[in-house]
């Protein structure tokens, strides 16, 4: 008998999984539509220019390889919060928002979900239903009871929002709420601004915390229309938490890039904060990972390298609408007879398809079109090149 004798089997990772027989597939024609990454119209993960050229200019200063401070790079932090709530916001000039770099924004959830369980232990969480996978499986291991907000209507295909105020009407007070700011993963249905400030109402009213994760920030309609949902939240008057993704945006995924920003009711209260966040991190991982918070930094700080950032993000984003509406014509073309419109009312890097298990599992048995067993498809990984192929493939198995 060994101590670890008793350890069992956990289950694979989905997503993860996935990729492992993608891999292993040894079709030539194969479609990886499973994982959450963005491929440019070659298939390949795109290097992007403003990236290139930040690495470029920090290699002509090269740094010695310190410690970071526990928050991260200064500069990095500020710019986070200049990006999620205005330079010239009133949180951010009065110095209310405690901003910490992250580890990805999986990070910036992970510090948020330990800081939240430790000043309201007994406090309960709501996420979507459905969700990202990880959401569930991160609070559960912070001590939270995770609990659903009705969020997705299989039936109507879309948003089932009379549901999801419902859902938030019957939360006890001190609830903490995750919500997706934009691009919902894996639904790819969004909330318009009149439904968001209905829910921030209700938020308000019944004294819920809300967590946002905003992982897509500028795949959907624009840097600044994405980020709007913010501001609803602070025009209310709400405390808040913001967890930042730059995997995306900056197509920096192996980097873990992000921040995790708490909104506080004073600069008194945000330096508390921040003393507590910095505890958080510092008996996890100490502090942050250099190079990703140093690229990111030099690109947001950098009005040249910005623009070029926005229109690189600008061209992912339309390339990925433009693929939605290939997808909708291409599978009336393969001969779908049903109407597939609603995929270009989709938002985001996904397509909740609508296709059962069973479908999904012949699409990857029988045509190598790899998605997730609910029927989440990746559009951001379509290209010119296999569009026709899972066109075909879809109509084959509907
Ligand atoms: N939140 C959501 C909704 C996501 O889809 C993802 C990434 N798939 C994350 C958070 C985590 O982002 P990161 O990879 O930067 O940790």
């Amino acid at each position: 008998m060994s101590l670890f004798s008793a350890v069992e089997m956990a289950p694979r990772d989905p997503i993860l999984g996935l990729n492992e027989q993608f891999a292993a597939d040894p079709r030539p024609n194969k479609v990886n539509l499973g994982v959450g990454v963005y491929y440019d119209d070659e298939g390949k993960l795109p290097l992007l220019q403003c990236v290139q050229l930040a690495e470029r200019a920090l290699m002509e200063k090269p740094a010695a390889r310190g410690y970071l401070p526990i928050d991260g790079i200064a500069a990095y932090d500020n710019a986070v919060k200049a990006l999620v709530f205005g330079a010239a916001s009133e949180p951010v000039q009065s110095g209310r928002v405690a901003t910490v770099q992250a580890i990805g924004g999986t990070g910036g959830l992970k510090i948020g979900a330990d800081f939240l369980k430790k000043l309201q232990p007994g406090a309960q969480l709501l996420i979507s239903d459905p969700s990202w996978e990880n959401h569930r499986a991160l609070f559960t291991q912070a001590g939270f009871e995770v609990g659903t907000y009705a969020y997705y209507d299989a039936a109507q295909r879309g948003l089932n929002f009379a549901g999801m105020l419902a859902s938030l009407e019957a939360a006890a007070p001190g609830t903490v709420v995750l919500l997706h700011a934009c691009c919902h993963n894996p639904t790819g249905y969004d909330l318009t601004p009149a439904q968001w400030a209905q829910v921030v109402a209700v938020v308000k009213a019944r004294g819920l915390t809300p967590f946002l994760d905003m992982a897509y920030q500028g795949f959907g309609h624009g840097i600044v229309e994405d980020g709007a949902v913010i501001q609803q939240f602070v025009a209310a008057g709400l405390d808040l938490l913001v967890s930042t993704s730059f995997s995306k945006s900056f197509s920096l995924y192996g980097e873990r890039v992000g921040a995790l920003s708490v909104l506080c009711a004073s600069k008194d209260e945000a330096a508390r904060v921040l003393s507590q966040l910095k505890i958080v991190i510092r008996t996890n991982y100490s502090n942050p990972p250099t190079h990703g918070g140093a690229i990111v930094a030099v690109v947001l700080n950098d009005p040249k390298l910005r623009e070029l950032w926005e229109h690189e993000l600008g061209e992912m984003r339309v390339r990925i609408k433009h693929m939605r509406q290939q997808l909708v014509a291409g599978l009336k073309a393969a001969g779908v007879a049903q109407d597939m419109g609603f995929i270009t009312e989709q938002i985001g890097m996904f397509s909740y398809s609508g296709l059962s298990k069973e479908q999904m599992l012949r699409l990857r048995g029988e045509f190598g079109v790899y998605g997730t067993d609910t029927g989440r498809m990746c559009v951001a990984a379509l290209n010119s090149h296999n569009i026709g192929h899972v066109c075909r493939s879809i109509a084959a198995v509907v």
